[in-house]
């Protein structure tokens, strides 16, 4: 037997439950300064139960080169990263709102 989503009913290979999450994140990007004028990359509105935001920040790190933390609810870069970080999860098929 397939394994079935509770959610959808359909066989977990065709979940589309994720796919659906994703579209209705309502996520902001932007930078805030910090102490010294260091900038920081904010990614901020992502529903923690739908989405692993220690796997994302994760990969953003990676993608970005560069540090970062997950702080009640929002994932913090080291630096102005608005625009790869807008790239990547809109690949993964998020839609992102980057503030300029
Ligand atoms: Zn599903």
């Amino acid at each position: 037997m397939a394994d079935i989503c509770p959610v959808c009913g359909y066989p977990k290979e065709l979940c589309v439950c994720e796919d659906i999450a994703r579209e209705q994140q309502n996520i902001m990007i932007f930078t805030e300064k910090r102490r010294y004028g260091k900038l920081v990359t904010i990614v901020e509105g992502i529903n923690p139960a739908d989405i692993n935001l220690d796997d994302l920040a994760k990969e953003l790190k990676t993608k970005c080169a560069s540090g970062g933390t997950v702080k009640q609810g929002k994932i913090e870069l080291q630096g102005d990263h608005k625009r790869t970080v807008g790239e990547v999860l809109k690949k993964m098929g998020f839609i992102v709102d980057v503030k300029d």
